[in-house]
């Protein structure tokens, strides 16, 4: 190669690289605006536990846990679900307990910083609260057996402010089949059934999240109004009973319901399930066991468990694992019912989605893929905002 050759080559690889950055930065600040301007709520986070367990300070940016207020801010979250979960080693006598102290914990936040976060029940108070700038909060119940079998206890939990319930937890409960657990009643039995008829007079969301196949196909069947997922993703990407079949993501679609993507690693990238499955002693099953907990312990053995989840040595997933879910969903139940469940705080996630400031990149990534900035309004919390207005009447 002659000088002249060289230095035409290298002209233009300067060229290539200063156009492909400027059209990197351009999406940056495509998405960053998008993101701004989109109403965005994420179904499903489980921050009150830290600071139900920990004492958190959510009004303070922490470098512990992957959510506070001001990193749900940076992240862009307009309406943000709380999950309200009452391990299932608290069924069946000290559920109704767990539940109301997570419940105790939101409405301790709520009080604390009036100025910046707000409960919201209805769509309208979602709209209504985020154009204040500040950020509306919902709570969902995490597991039926919070009930504790009694419709009454469902009631007084909506009357608090619960906006959803998940029919199960890992557990299969007295009425509802879990995805993760023995089923005993193909699905819902009688009383599940009537759970479902109180929560749609009632105006609060159906969540099928965790349940088996067979309950989702009973929940769509009794239910007369749209359901969500609130966190889960997709089976045929990553095989975890806990994701959701092409079957389950169709029906819940043809309900004209919603399924928020869950951005666990296990639940999104097939090597990261299959080494955390190899290490099961160490993680699952502790998470999952069985014995009998005394009841003086159970607020330990809790504790014990985030702490597990904080941190379980696994090399992480690349982001584009999640957003094949997205993809994946979008391609099987259709653009208008897809959303975002992330199940932050605290859980292993792939790459660059440390916290949840790191939402932004969702955005991004759907853009890269070639979404239309209306789809990705959809994906973002439209969708939710449809089924939520159905479920509540406003
Ligand atoms: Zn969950």
């Amino acid at each position: 190669m002659n000088r002249f050759a060289l230095l035409l080559l290298l002209t233009m690889i300067c060229f290539v690289t200063v156009s492909s950055q400027q059209s990197a930065t351009g999406l940056e600040r495509q998405a960053a605006d998008l993101h701004r301007r989109a109403l965005v709520i994420d179904t499903h986070m489980d921050t009150l536990q830290r600071v139900l367990i920990k004492g958190a300070d959510l009004g303070v940016e922490s470098k512990d846990g992957q959510s506070d207020l001001p990193r749900l801010k940076a992240g862009g979250i307009d309406a943000q679900f709380f999950a309200i979960w009452p391990d299932p080693m608290y069924a069946p006598h000290h559920a109704a307990r767990r539940t109301l102290q997570l419940i105790d914990a939101m409405y301790g936040v709520l009080a604390r910083y009036p100025d910046r976060i707000e409960l919201a029940r209805h769509a309208a108070d979602i709209e209504r609260i985020a154009a204040t700038g500040r950020l509306a909060a919902l709570m969902g119940i995490e597991g039926g057996h919070a009930i504790q079998n009694d419709l009454a206890l469902l009631r007084m939990f909506h009357r608090l402010g619960v906006s959803y319930m998940t029919l199960t937890h890992s557990n299969t409960n007295d009425w509802a089949d879990s995805s993760t657990d023995k089923a005993r009643w193909g699905g819902l039995n009688d009383f599940g059934r009537e759970v479902v008829r109180e929560m749609n007079r009632l105006g609060m969301l159906v969540d099928v999240s965790h349940v088996s196949e067979e309950t989702v196909m009973d929940v769509l069947e009794v239910s007369t109004k749209p359901v969500i997922a609130s966190h889960s993703s997709c089976l045929a990407l990553c095989n975890h009973p806990r994701n959701l079949s092409d079957k389950a993501l169709r029906a819940i679609a043809q309900k004209d319901g919603v399924i928020g993507i869950n951005f666990f690693s296990g639940f999104v990238d097939q090597r990261y399930l299959d080494t955390m499955n190899a290490r099961q002693n160490d993680i699952l099953a502790t998470l999952n066991e069985k014995k009998a907990i005394p009841p003086e312990d159970l607020d330990r053995v809790a504790a014990e468990r985030l702490k597990l989840l904080e941190d379980p040595g696994i090399p992480r997933p690349p982001l584009a694992r999640l957003l094949d879910h997205i993809d994946h969903a979008v391609k099987i139940a259709g653009i208008d019912h897809v959303g975002i469940g992330s199940d932050l705080d605290t859980i292993p996630t792939p790459e660059g989605m440390n916290d949840v400031s790191d939402m932004p990149k969702i955005t991004k990534g759907l853009l890269e893929r070639g979404y239309s900035e209306q789809h990705i309004r959809k994906i973002l919390g439209g969708n939710f905002m449809r089924v939520l207005r159905q479920a509540t009447g406003r």
